[in-house]
């Protein structure tokens, strides 16, 4: 088999790439040259898509510096570093995607489609490039994708389109209970029915108007109602953006009071969930102040920011129960540590520094390793297992969840309810990109079996 260029086989020809996807367009052109050559002809067509531009340039990289300059490699890097702007320099997200398709004489087609994960170097390299080749560079894809939902989950923008599709909303209802307060009690009957105790989250955070962050308070104050009447074992997780942290301090500070003082008549507890590190000044003062009227509410604090040790000093000072989790939020380096070793490393002197001063602290994570050096100290030290509890997330390791059960410690499930889930998604894709790819399989999976 000889391979031959169009100009070799004598022909030219100029095909308008202006297909919906790269698929498309490389059948297009295959087609194009197999009608004009009689001989099988094989086409391709790519393009860059980055996260951060909305997916563009997409299909038209091509024509991302304008139709004067189609495909001219310096007009493209030039241009998408412009449309990127000082977000360049901090080696945003990218894909490569590209669609190939030979087209026989017989009218068979076949079509074959590729990714490669990269990120957008601030200046381009190398001499031998094309089109954006200079400023793209291949990364390990787990971590170009764990960057990449670490950004869409900031990107409320996109929740809309993102929510609307099917595939995301089942992919959603592996890790929520579902859109309603019944859904949520349905299913902590259930996980108390088998032993484990439940907090409620009722999704939303970063409201930006009064009347919601009013809106969700109620939708607590009536998920209280209903874990008393329903005498569930729960208590509830709030995130003070969701009540007006953004707007005003003191509509925060109101709203949280009217939770904590009708969770104080019920005899309940108030979890407040640790965000991103602009907030955790703030979250903490609230918590501190507020304990003192309400003991009945603890706090978050993740072990991959820096300042953790000091918090958790504070915490332990005042009596504020802690619950210790890793951290799900895109941090800088100035505040965080990134190496999962490093972060592992801070969360098992953390939790030791909790089980020795703190008051009934909560260990939130699913990695085994750092679940059994919880256990061990805790056996080491004679701390007995009723003096803290084990946390997990709904949808996560129900097998971990069982087994820890049945050794005999406490274990809580975090039950998020209701539509505003996509940050949540978002943030659970990041911490496991394979998540998606599992999930896909076994929806293929499910499609084939229905
Ligand atoms: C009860 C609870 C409350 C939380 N509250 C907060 C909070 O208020 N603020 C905050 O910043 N973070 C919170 N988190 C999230 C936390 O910070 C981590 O992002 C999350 O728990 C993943 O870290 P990990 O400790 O499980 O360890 P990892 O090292 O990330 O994971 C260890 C193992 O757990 C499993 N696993 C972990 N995550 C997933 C996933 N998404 N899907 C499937 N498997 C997974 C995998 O088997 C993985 O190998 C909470 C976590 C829990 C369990």
């Amino acid at each position: 088999m000889e391979l031959v260029t169009p100009a070799d086989a004598g022909i030219t020809f100029d095909v308008a790439e202006d297909g919906a996807s790269y698929l498309e367009n490389a059948r297009k052109k295959a087609e194009a040259g197999r009608r004009l050559s009689g001989l099988p002809t094989l086409a391709d067509d790519s393009g860059l898509e980055v996260p951060l531009l909305d997916g563009r340039p997409g299909v038209e990289s091509a024509y991302f510096a304008g139709a004067d300059h189609k495909g001219d490699g310096p007009a493209l890097v030039a241009a998408l570093l412009k449309a990127l702007g000082s977000a360049a320099t901090s080696s945003p997200p990218a894909f490569f995607k590209s669609a190939a398709v030979l087209a026989l004489p017989d009218g068979r087609i076949f079509t074959g489609e590729g990714v490669l994960a990269g990120t957008i170097a601030a200046a381009p390299r190398g001499t031998h490039g094309f089109g954006f080749d200079p400023i793209f560079l291949r990364q390990d894809p787990v971590e170009v994708l764990r960057a990449s939902f670490q950004y869409l989950s900031r990107r409320r923008g996109l929740q809309r389109f993102v929510t609307r599709q099917r595939l995301t909303a089942s992919l959603a209802y592996r890790f929520v209970a579902g859109d309603h307060l019944d859904d949520a009690v349905r299913v902590v009957t259930d996980i108390n029915r088998r032993g484990w105790s439940a907090s409620l989250d009722h999704l939303g955070e970063n409201v930006a108007e009064e009347k919601a962050a009013r809106a969700a308070t109620e939708d607590y104050l009536a998920a209280f109602e209903r874990i008393a009447t329903e005498r569930l074992n729960a208590n509830v997780s709030v995130k003070l953006t969701q009540l007006g942290l953004d707007i005003s301090p003191d509509l925060c500070r109101e709203l949280l009071s009217r939770i904590l003082e009708r969770a104080h008549q019920l005899d309940n507890f108030v979890r407040i969930d640790m965000e991103g590190s602009a907030y955790t000044q703030r979250t903490l003062d609230l918590v501190l102040a507020l304990h003192e009227r309400y003991p009945n509410c603890g706090v978050v604090l993740q072990s991959y920011l820096y300042r953790t040790v000091d918090d958790i000093a504070r915490a332990n000072a005042a009596s504020v129960g802690v619950r210790l989790v890793k951290g799900a939020y895109k941090e800088p380096a100035d505040v965080a540590f990134a190496k999962k070793a490093e972060v592992d490393a801070k969360f098992e002197t953390e939790m030791q520094q909790l089980l020795l001063h703190g008051v009934y602290p909560a260990i939130a994570t699913h990695d085994e390793r750092l679940i059994e050096a919880t256990r061990q100290f805790a056996r080491e030290r004679e701390i007995p297992t009723d003096r803290f509890e084990f946390q997990m997330l709904y949808g996560i390791r129900r097998d971990l969840q069982d087994r820890l059960l049945r050794e005999g410690y406490r274990v809580r499930i975090y039950v998020p309810y209701g539509t505003e889930w996509y940050p949540y998604l978002m943030r659970r894709l990041a911490e496991r990109p394979a998540n998606l790819l599992f999930i896909v399989r076994s929806l293929i999976r499910e499609r084939r079996a229905a």
